[in-house]
């Protein structure tokens, strides 16, 4: 993995580059941002920018030995823990970590990247607090994180937080564009909807929903001033029935924000249902920017804890409850 191909993260770039060139590099980072926005991929272009056996002044080589294992996942010296069934767990720490005291197998850094960082348990990330106060020598850490918050904060201070952006829309389009083989205008939609994140514009590409999103938003927005029984029934329907939860989620979160764009006179082009701006802006001209914002609310505050709380439908109802009433 190389840093070449990267897009929209060379602020992010940068700053790894400065902590090489200056001999400075920190024992644990903490990558943190939206998910999609290349997080991983960058902790990879780091640690094989680091091994690489032939690097240029800004990237490795992406053909050496240590380039390619990183690239298959075979490198001895790298473990990537991500949870298993939305956990990480204490033995996955407890397994990684001993290897991390030995000398390095090919050289010359260690690393150990922990992906989704904020589901680990307690008790792991106090094992995994263990090692990054009192690192082992040439040794790497990447907690990556789209939900820092919840990490103790005896964990976060012992990292350098760096703090992905996300991406313009038409940097979305071309790297989409360019990893499906696809015109800029075949993904206009997804990129639009994709706030920024190439990741989720990927996956609302190849979701069936990206058919039916002009009438679920349509739908969304009739029935929004029609009161809240009807409300509720269609948030009992969305949960229940239109496939991939994780799709229904972004198509409501884009949607939102667009709510709260209208209400507050934001220019068509903040819009990520561009094609939909004039319904929108009806609809938020009805409930207004404190409704909007209330609804807004009630979805991140159960984003924030839906670890805890996973019920889609109890979220559509809060945003729904938010928004219902007599307007
Ligand atoms: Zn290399």
């Amino acid at each position: 993995m190389r840093f070449f191909g990267i897009a929209g993260q060379d602020r992010i770039k940068n700053i790894l580059l400065r902590t090489v060139s200056a001999q400075r590099i920190p024992h644990a980072f903490l990558f943190a941002g939206p998910e999609g926005v290349g997080k991983r991929t960058t902790a990879l272009a780091f640690f094989s920018f680091l091994v690489c056996e032939d690097p240029t002044e800004n990237d490795s080589c992406g053909l050496c030995r240590a380039c390619n294992m990183v690239d298959a996942g075979t490198f001895p010296d790298l473990a990537i823990l991500q949870p298993e069934k939305g956990v990480i767990k204490i033995d996955a720490i407890r397994q990684a970590t001993p290897r991390l005291q030995f000398e390095p197998l090919i050289g010359p850094w260690k690393g150990l990247i922990i992906d989704n960082a904020d589901l680990m348990t307690l008790e792991a990330a106090n094992a995994a607090l263990k090692t990054l106060e009192e690192p082992p020598s040439k040794t790497l850490f990447i907690l990556i994180s789209s939900n820092p918050d919840v990490l103790p904060r005896t964990v976060i201070s012992r990292c350098i937080s760096l703090n992905f952006n996300r991406l313009s829309t038409e940097d979305v389009a071309a790297i989409v564009a360019e990893e499906r083989g696809l015109s800029p205008a075949e993904i206009v939609d997804a990129a639009a909807l994709s706030m920024g994140s190439p990741g989720r514009a990927i996956r609302l590409l190849d979701s069936p929903l990206m058919g039916e999103r002009r009438a679920f938003i349509q739908t969304f927005l009739e029935l929004g001033t029609k009161g809240l029984d009807q409300l509720l029934a269609f948030s009992k329907d969305v949960a229940s029935s239109k496939g991939d939860e994780a799709d229904v989620l972004l198509l409501l979160e884009s949607l939102l924000q667009d709510i709260v764009h209208a209400a507050s006179g934001s220019p068509d082009s903040d819009f990520c249902n561009y094609d939909m701006v004039e319904e929108i802006r009806g609809f938020a001209n009805k409930i207004g920017i404190d409704k909007a914002l209330a609804a807004v609310n009630a979805w991140t505050d159960w984003d924030y804890k839906r670890r805890y709380h996973p019920d889609l439908r109890a979220a559509l109802d809060k945003v729904f409850l938010a928004l219902g009433g007599d307007f």
